[in-house]
C-alpha cells in the first residue's frame, strides 16, 4: 500500500498541458492481464470495484485471460456472469504480458484508460489521483516505483542498470523504475495501437508516442500471492527485447569491434614485419591461434547480433496477428465508440 503520493513531472512533458474541459473523464476501462492468478484475482477484483465505485464514473475491467492452465478463466468467467462491468477474454494460448496488454487494449473502450497487473502489485486506489492528474491534461500518468518491496535484490540491481543501460543505448528516455502501470488517454490509447510491431515492449512504445505525460511515485508492494511470472531469465529476455526494438546500438557494436581490431591488426603486422627486418625470428604458432580464436569469437558475437535484427525482420515480414482470441464474453460500454482492431 503506498504510504504517500507526489506527483512529479518527468522527461516526456516538461511543460504543464492545458487542463481539461471536464474533471472526470466520460467513461474508465481498467485493463488487466491474468496468467495463472487464481490466487490474487478474487482480491484483485474486490478492491477494484471498491474504488470504481467510489469514483462514480462509468467503467469496464477487461481483463484478458493469457492461456492460464489454472482456474483463472474459470473465475474470469464467474465475475463476468455476476457483474456486466465485467468483459473478459480468453487468448487461444500465452502469448507474454506485453502482447495480454495489447489485446485488452484493443478491447477497451473508455475515454481513460488503465493497465495493471492482476498481482496487485500496481495498488489501484491511486487511481483518483491518476484521474485527477489527466484532467489536469495529461495523457499518460505512469506510476513510478519509489521503493519495490518483494523484488529480490538480483532483479533490483538489474533493474536499475537496465534503465540506465537502456538511457544511453536508445534515443527515448523511459522514465526510471517504472512499469506498465499507467493511466492513459483515449489519444494516447489510439496512437499506441498504431504500433503493431511484435518485439513489444509497452514502456518504450508509450515513451515513444509523446503526448504530456506524468509520473506519480509510489511504493510498490509485494505481489499479493502466487508467485512471479518474470522470474530472472524472463527479465533478462525482456530487457533484450527492449534494447533491439528501440536501438541499433548493438548493430554499431560490430563496427567499433572490427575498427578496433583492424588497428590491432595493423599494428600487429608492421611489428612483425620491423622484427623481421630486425632479424628476430619467434614461433608464429601460439599468436595465429590467438589471432583466429580472437577474431572467430568476435565474428560469432556479431552474428548473432545481426541475426536478432534479421530475426524481427523475418517476423514482422510475416505479418502474423500479435494474438489470437478464443473465447470473449461481455459487451462493450455504451457509452464510447467501439474501436476493434484485428489485432494485426
Ligand atoms: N502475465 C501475463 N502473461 C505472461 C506473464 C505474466 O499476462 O506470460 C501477467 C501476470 O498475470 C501479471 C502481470 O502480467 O498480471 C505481471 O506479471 P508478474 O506480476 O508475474 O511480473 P512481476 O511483477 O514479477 O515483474
Ligand atoms: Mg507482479
Amino acid at each position: 500500500m503506498p504510504s504517500t503520493i507526489s506527483p512529479s513531472v518527468s522527461s516526456p512533458a516538461p511543460s504543464s498541458p492545458p487542463p481539461r474541459q471536464h474533471n472526470l473523464p466520460r467513461s474508465i476501462s481498467v485493463v488487466v492481464p491474468c496468467f495463472n492468478e487464481e490466487e490474487v484475482i478474487e482480491q484483485l477484483r474486490a478492491r477494484l470495484l471498491l474504488v470504481l465505485n467510489a469514483l462514480n464514473i462509468p467503467y469496464e475491467v477487461v481483463l484478458v485471460d493469457d492461456g492460464s492452465s489454472d482456474g483463472t478463466w474459470q473465475l474470469l468467467q464467474q465475475f463476468q456472469q455476476a457483474d456486466p462491468h465485467f468483459k473478459v477474454v480468453r487468448l487461444s494460448r500465452n502469448f507474454g504480458h506485453q502482447v495480454a496488454f495489447t489485446c485488452g487494449l484493443d478491447q477497451a473502450n473508455g475515454e481513460t484508460v488503465l493497465i495493471m497487473d492482476a498481482d496487485l502489485q500496481d495498488p489501484p486506489e491511486l487511481l483518483p489521483q491518476m484521474v485527477e492528474l489527466w484532467s489536469r491534461g495529461y495523457d499518460v500518468v505512469y506510476g513510478q516505483r519509489r521503493t519495490r518491496n518483494g523484488d529480490g535484490s538480483l532483479k533490483r540491481f538489474f533493474a536499475f542498470a537496465f534503465y540506465r543501460l537502456f538511457e544511453r543505448l536508445t534515443k527515448i528516455t523511459i522514465p526510471r523504475d517504472t512499469g506498465d502501470f499507467r493511466l492513459m488517454d483515449r489519444r494516447a490509447v489510439h496512437a499506441l495501437q498504431t504500433l503493431r510491431e511484435h518485439h513489444r515492449f509497452i514502456r518504450g512504445m508509450v515513451s515513444w508516442i509523446g503526448f504530456p505525460q506524468i509520473a506519480l511515485a509510489y511504493d510498490r508492494p509485494e505481489r499479493l500471492a502466487g508467485v512471479t511470472k518474470y522470474p530472472f531469465k524472463r527479465s533478462l529476455f525482456l530487457a533484450i527485447e527492449a534494447i533491439t526494438s528501440f536501438s541499433y546500438a548493438p548493430l554499431r557494436l560490430a563496427s567499433y569491434l572490427g575498427a578496433i581490431l583492424s588497428i590491432i591488426a595493423f599494428v600487429y603486422i608492421l611489428v612483425v614485419i620491423g622484427l623481421k627486418i630486425a632479424g628476430i625470428n619467434f614461433p608464429g604458432y601460439t599468436s595465429i591461434m590467438g589471432s583466429i580464436l580472437l577474431l572467430g569469437g568476435v565474428q560469432l558475437l556479431v552474428l548473432g547480433l545481426i541475426g536478432e535484427y534479421v530475426g524481427r525482420i523475418f517476423e514482422q515480414g510475416q505479418s502474423r496477428p500479435l494474438y489470437l482470441i478464443q473465447e470473449i464474453h461481455g459487451e462493450p460500454l455504451p457509452t464510447t465508440p467501439a474501436l476493434k482492431d484485428s489485432g494485426k
